[in-house]
């Protein structure tokens, strides 16, 4: 009767192990032809001109912010309803990540939570398209436009969607994918950048390889030579090319993927859309949602048990869910730092204390999906107010 819920399973076929197996056995294992692949057919996938493939997206984020210019001193905006790879990033380089509240509607940043925070030395923002739902990217842009910063959008969750008709990672000065994992594809661990700027292209690929001079993964091949020089103190970023052999089919599936998640998002708002104890998931204008995470939202007032142990009596019954976001100004180092305190940011707080992310991915059967539904509804309908 009782069955168990993962909280995610990726899938992963028998292309994905037979390609490893081919990495594997050939002998090339770092960076090299099936990087180069993968990296290819990303570009291709999203319509970016470039395409880096990176060891993580934490690692990606770190390249780009340093490829955009961002040094000590400086402040990148980032929402506060965010995972910490977001704002850790922006410390690398010494400056200083300045949190922003998102919208309650969409949990997402927007241009009029941002602007109120621009200063003389803001460089960058960093838009979250929390759970895979864009954010209204164009006042986001234009704001940039107006005040010169430039703008990185953190499409960790995002893949595949759409703003607008425009694919994620072509909007902005560059963008970041996680392959995390957990995320709509996976190479266990890999990020990819994508850019239609050679020049941060360029910077990224030198800085993902310890500052190197040319092409240097070249250097080990048949064409390769002994010489390097270092011109810069760069960074140890590089995918390997067993992780790009997941990533290869892994890119093929990811379509098929987000119609199963789909479909399950799909069949979650028709259940619970109905219940005055919840709330589904926001769609905003103009996107498309890549379905990453599930985030329901549990109405508090209309309820007599808390959040926490509604979580605790669903894992109970099986079913693994999880919390997205602690907002980062609840975190010790945040407020440690920056002075951030509980409180300073209404809207993400209200968020996270009635966030629950239910499981969502392709390998879900029918069969857990409705156990899902009904351990849910059962749980909410006990915990009636
Ligand atoms: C997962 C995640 C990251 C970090 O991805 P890694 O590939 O694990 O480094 C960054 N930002 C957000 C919003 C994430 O959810």
């Amino acid at each position: 009767m009782n069955r168990k819920i993962p909280f995610h399973i990726p899938s992963i076929g028998e292309e994905e192990i037979a390609e490893l197996v081919d990495t594997l056995r050939n002998g090339w294992l770092t960076t090299g032809p099936k990087t180069k692949q993968f990296e290819k057919d990303f570009a291709a996938f999203v319509g970016a001109k470039h395409a880096v493939a990176v060891n993580s997206a934490t690692s990606g984020l770190h390249l780009a912010l340093e490829a955009l210019g961002v040094r000590a001193g400086d402040e990148v905006i980032i929402p506060t309803y965010t995972f910490t790879a977001t704002g850790e990033v922006v410390t690398y380089l010494g400056a200083r990540p300045v949190l922003a509240d998102v919208r309650r509607d969409t949990f997402n940043l927007d241009a009029t939570t941002i602007e109120p925070l621009i200063t003389p030395r803001t460089k960058a923002i960093i838009p979250v398209h929390v759970a895979g739902q864009m954010c209204d990217m164009d006042p986001i842009l234009e704001l940039a436009r107006r005040h010169d910063l430039r703008v990185l959008d953190d499409a960790a969750h995002t893949l595949p969607a759409t703003y607008k008709g425009r694919s994620v990672g072509t909007m902005g000065d560059a963008s970041v994918f996680s392959f995390y994992a957990t995320k709509t594809i996976t190479t266990g661990e890999g990020g990819m950048v994508t850019t239609d700027r050679e020049d941060l292209a360029s910077r990224m690929r030198q800085m993902s390889l310890h500052g190197l001079s040319g092409n240097a993964w070249n250097r080990y091949g048949d064409k390769g030579s002994w010489y390097y020089e270092v011109l810069e103190f760069g960074f140890k970023y590089n995918m390997t090319d067993i992780a790009a052999a997941l990533g290869i089919h892994q890119l093929r599936r990811c379509d098929g993927f987000w119609k199963k998640r789909r479909d399950v998002a799909s069949a979650y708002n028709a259940a619970f859309g109905a219940l005055d104890t919840c709330v589904t998931p926001p769609l905003a204008e103009h996107t498309t949602h890549s379905w990453h995470l599930y985030i329901l939202q549990l109405r508090l007032e209309a309820l007599s048990k808390g959040r926490d142990e509604i979580l605790r009596i669903l894992g109970e019954r099986g079913i693994r869910t999880s919390v997205h976001f602690i907002p980062l100004h609840f975190h010790p180092a945040y407020q440690r730092a920056f002075g951030y305190t509980v409180g300073m940011f209404p809207v993400s707080e209200e968020i996270f204390a009635g966030t629950v992310s239910l499981p969502i991915y392709p390998d879900m059967k029918e069969e857990d999906v409705a156990y899902v539904i009904d351990t849910v509804r059962e749980t909410l309908a006990e915990s009636r107010r």
